[in-house]
């Protein structure tokens, strides 16, 4: 074990960023203990997001030296003594945080909390502390930084998992897997028959295009400039796939349905693509942007679009929910994931932006 701990503070190692467009550099960085509403967790993965990679190549001076990584998954080292759900030795998954507090959070609605932003992006604890500050860097990035050996997390963003499972392989359960198949099952609803683009078939869309196999949405359309996600896309429940580098996308969606589609998922990001998901929209249509945009009613016919976070889930219910779907056959997220070990993490992202990997997991240490 790599860790060595004075009491008040351990030794881990974290992959720090401290340069626009990275690398991650691996260092030996001073963390505090568990406060009494906290946990530590001895990652044993985590994935990596595009919000990782996003937040690495937007990042200025400002944000100085911090952690990301917000798709762990270990097991509890120590916990705090107000904390009554984990206990040392108990495997879990780790998702985004919320505060508990405010009032979408007591209604369920953990992924409108209005503190969201700052408990994710925030790098900081709620109360504006930060665990790694005796080495002048900034953690808890969606309450975790988890591309590190070892995590500060909270009851709030933990899910415990059983541990017969295999623990690594659960780690983008917490925000890609999530969010995409969150947003067919839960922000959507999509039912039997109901017709849906998926536009990006990455992790998110990927997820996206399983969940809506899995409510029986009928036709199910992938679009991509991959052949090879495409490809994967057509294996994991779409009928039908679109090159948009080579094909038309509204004249092919109109062949293929008669006219558009009720629900557009569009995981791109591009201005072009979301302008395009409005255009194959069917009247009461709904494009869902897992992109940080907001929504907007503003469309004729009683089209939407809406800004969706999380896919709307409550981990703690979400995830257990996947993980039975995924034992049962019926969701095979385990197909987009690659491996790598954690010193091979600028790797990983280098795969992940030529997308030649949908889903890198970083491996830290054994379960
Ligand atoms: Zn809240
Ligand atoms: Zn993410």
């Amino acid at each position: 074990m790599d860790e060595h701990s004075d009491g008040q503070t351990c030794r881990i190692q974290a992959a720090v960023l401290r340069k626009k467009g990275g690398p991650l550099k691996i260092e030996s960085v001073e963390m505090e203990e568990p406060r009494d509403d906290e946990v530590l967790v001895r990652v044993v993965a985590s994935g990596i997001c595009r919000t990782d990679i996003d937040f690495c190549d937007d990042w200025d001076k400002a944000d100085g030296a911090v952690v990301l990584g917000h798709e762990g998954a270990g097991v509890v080292e120590r916990a705090g003594k107000k904390v009554k759900g984990v206990k040392p030795g108990d495997h879990v998954v780790l998702s985004y945080q919320s505060c508990g507090l405010c009032r979408q959070c007591r209604s369920g609605r953990p992924a409108h909390c209005t503190r969201l932003d700052e408990l994710n992006f925030g790098f900081q604890r709620p109360d504006g502390s930060n665990g790694l500050q005796r080495s002048g860097v900034r953690g808890h990035f969606f309450g975790q930084s988890s591309f590190a050996t070892y995590s500060l997390a909270t009851e709030r963003n933990l899910v415990k998992v059983s541990k017969h499972l295999p623990l690594e392989l659960l780690a983008p359960l917490g925000c890609g897997v999530q969010t995409g198949a969150g947003t067919v099952m839960n922000s959507l609803n999509v039912s039997r028959e109901e017709s849906i683009a998926v536009f990006g078939t990455g992790a998110v869309g990927l997820a996206a295009v399983m969940a809506s196999h899995l409510v029986k949405a009928d036709p199910i359309i992938g679009v991509d400039i991959k052949p090879k996600r495409l490809k994967l896309a057509l294996k994991l429940g779409a009928t039908h796939a679109i090159d948009n580098r080579h094909q038309d996308v509204a004249g092919r969606i109109a062949d293929i349905t008669g006219k558009g589609v009720d629900y557009v998922v569009e995981t791109t990001g591009s201005p072009e693509m979301h302008q395009l998901a409005i255009s194959v929209l069917n009247p009461h249509g709904v494009v869902a942007l897992l992109t940080g945009e907001e929504g907007t009613d503003a469309l004729p016919e009683g089209r939407r679009t809406l800004g969706i976070i999380q896919g709307d889930a409550v981990p703690q219910h979400f995830i257990p929910k996947l993980i039975k779907l995924y034992l049962a056959g019926k969701f095979p997220f385990d197909r987009l994931v690659k491996f790598y070990k954690f010193k091979d993490i600028n790797r990983a992202v280098a795969d992940s932006k030529r997308g030649d990997t949908i889903k890198p997991v970083l491996r830290m240490s054994k379960a």
